[in-house]
């Protein structure tokens, strides 16, 4: 099973997908390397595609589309098991791919990646008929009361995914998954860190009856995805850092593209007087250590009251001290490495800036260079001041920075001075309180007594505010985004001609005025409104 894996890796890898950079953009690079972080050996190198090469393949998926919409839903949907039980069947293959490209723990990638493309699954299997059937419009307007109106949802036709490589199988296959079910097809460019985690994904999807020309993966670095962006594509789901997806909106406003921006966060965890020091350090502990701290739902500013603050940075520094660093092949590893060498060095150069005005070091703080240069010790920080880069700047890294507070306004202030708006976390053994603050809080979600969990309910949106972006992926409204809504408004009089269609005068103003009198007079009781708005849809019903 693994073999045929590999094989068609391989066949997306140096044949048909024989993909090089587009000039224009003065990449030296025609090829990329997928490395694995903890070893730092070269897994497979892959060609990249010119500009033209991403456009034919954006055509091809549009050719493949009308066939793949005409399907059905059922269809769809009988594809979409068959994909849920071949990952299932693979779960283990996928999640040691997975750990071989982008480093985090086996256990931790069958949690946060299998398991939510799982469910994703499961959830389109059981509630797309639902959500994407037409629905009847009632309204209220006398004048076209003899009109029925219809919500029809269409497919989008190409969607354009781009990744980042935090989670490459769970990221790319959940917005995947609702695209496909919803009638469009998908080219999809991966993070160039985390290229063959996505062709996996494609041969999955190809294996359980996604036609090939349905589902492509255009390889490469920023210019591939760039040049996906140009590319006659329909609408664009984009998952990745503010910078990138403040380039990305630029280029769609030029052609109108309508876009989803699913960018980075900066989350806080607000820990109040009566949490429970013991949960909620454990909370905070995996809330920011998770991915070696490179999730976008990462605890990334931790604000907890003072009463409690001695005793919970102590208990996350033990905590912290704990947790086994390592390759993420070991069963015993907590702690896999950073992605890539330059993402250790925004860490350390936010644990430098910090240390210098005056941090504490509770735990870590430093390389652990015996292990290779991608890891990093996970690191605890007191004595911290919101005004320092590793309370502002999106650090993405093991890093757990805590400030005291003394009443729940404070909280709420600093959690919301912040530039980021993905997701904030909220501990009180008081859950009503948790929620009342939770209102108050500026981001897409809020958890109360957890942390990053949401994102594995494939029920809930999944979305920022503020410059954590635009729009929504995962359930009802991820799958809204999937399509494009129609109003089909059909008069049931098909030989009446309406009394609006000009023949303006006196007489005609006078009887309009009569009619807004009708419909809007102070007095007119509600009843007889009702009456008339009765008989409105009766007498469209009769005909
Ligand atoms: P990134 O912005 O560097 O890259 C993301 C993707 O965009 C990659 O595939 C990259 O090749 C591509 N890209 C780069 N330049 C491009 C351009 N000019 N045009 C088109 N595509 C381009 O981000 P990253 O380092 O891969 O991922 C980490 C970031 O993603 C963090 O900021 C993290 O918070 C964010 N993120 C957000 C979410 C979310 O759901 N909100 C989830 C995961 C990660």
């Amino acid at each position: 099973m693994k073999e045929a894996l590999r094989q068609d890796v391989v066949s997306y890898a140096s044949g048909e997908y024989d993909y090089c950079m587009p000039p224009d953009l003065q990449i030296a690079a025609r090829k990329i390397s997928s490395v694995n972080p903890a070893t730092a050996a070269v897994l497979q190198e892959l060609v990249c595609p010119d500009e033209a090469e991403v456009s034919a393949a954006v055509e091809r998926a549009r050719a493949g589309k009308a066939g793949w919409a005409e399907l059905g839903l059922g269809k769809r949907l009988a594809v979409l098991r068959e994909f849920q039980r071949k990952v299932y069947a693979r779960k283990s293959e996928i999640a040691a791919a997975i750990t071989r490209e982008a480093g985090k723990p086996v256990a931790e990638a069958l949690v946060t990646e299998v398991l939510v493309v799982l469910d994703s699954a499961r959830f389109l299997l059981e509630n797309a008929f639902a959500l994407l059937r037409d629905e009847p419009l009632p309204h209220g307007n006398l004048a076209t009361k003899l009109k029925t109106g219809r919500l029809v949802r269409q497919p989008h036709g190409v969607i354009g995914i781009i990744s980042p490589w935090n989670y490459p199988f769970s990221i790319p296959a959940t917005e995947t998954l609702a695209a496909l079910v919803a009638g469009n097809a998908v080219v999809l460019k991966p993070s160039e860190l985390t290229p063959l985690v996505a062709l996996e994904l494609a041969s999955l999807l190809h294996a359980a009856g996604v036609p090939r020309d349905v589902f492509q993966v255009v390889v490469g670095e920023g210019p591939a995805g760039a040049a996906l962006v140009r590319s006659p594509i329909d609408k664009l789901i984009f998952t990745g850092s503010v910078n990138t997806g403040k380039r990305i909106a630029a280029a769609a406003a030029e052609r109108l593209l309508p876009v989803v921006l699913e960018l980075g966060g900066k989350d806080p965890m607000l820990v109040l007087r009566d949490a429970d020091v013991d949960v909620a350090s454990s909370a905070a502990v995996w809330g920011a250590f998770v991915n070696a701290g490179q999730a976008c739902l990462s605890v990334e500013r931790c604000y907890v009251h003072r009463s409690l603050y001695a005793r919970f940075a102590e208990a996350c520094a033990d905590k912290a001290k704990k947790l086994r660093v390592g390759n993420g092949m070991d069963a015993n590893t907590d702690v896999g490495p950073m992605i890539h060498e330059r993402q250790v060095r925004v860490v350390e150069s936010h644990v430098e800036d910090a240390r210098a005005r005056g941090a504490r070091i509770l735990a870590g703080g430093s390389r652990l260079h015996e292990l290779g240069s991608n890891f990093y010790a996970p690191t605890v920080l007191a004595d911290v001041t919101h005004d320092m880069r590793i309370m502002r700047e999106e650090t993405f890294g093991p890093v757990l920075p805590m400030v005291p507070f003394d009443h729940d306004e404070e909280a709420v202030r600093l959690a919301n001075d912040s530039e980021y708006g993905l997701a904030a976390s909220i501990f009180t053994r008081d859950s009503d309180r948790g929620e009342r603050l939770a209102r108050r809080i500026h981001a897409g979600t809020v958890m109360v007594n957890d942390v990053i969990s949401c994102f594995g309910i494939s029920e809930a949106p999944h979305g920022g505010v503020k410059a954590s972006g635009v729009g929504l992926t995962h359930g009802r409204f991820g799958l809204e985004e999937m399509v494009w809504l129609k109003y089909i408004d059909t008069d049931q009089m098909p030989g009446l001609k309406k009394v609006w269609w000009y023949g303006y005068g006196e007489a005609f103003r006078r009887q309009m005025e009569g009619f807004l009198d009708l419909q809007f007079a102070q007095g007119l009781s509600t009843r007889v409104r009702g009456a008339l708005r009765a008989t409105g849809t009766l007498l469209r019903k009769r005909l």
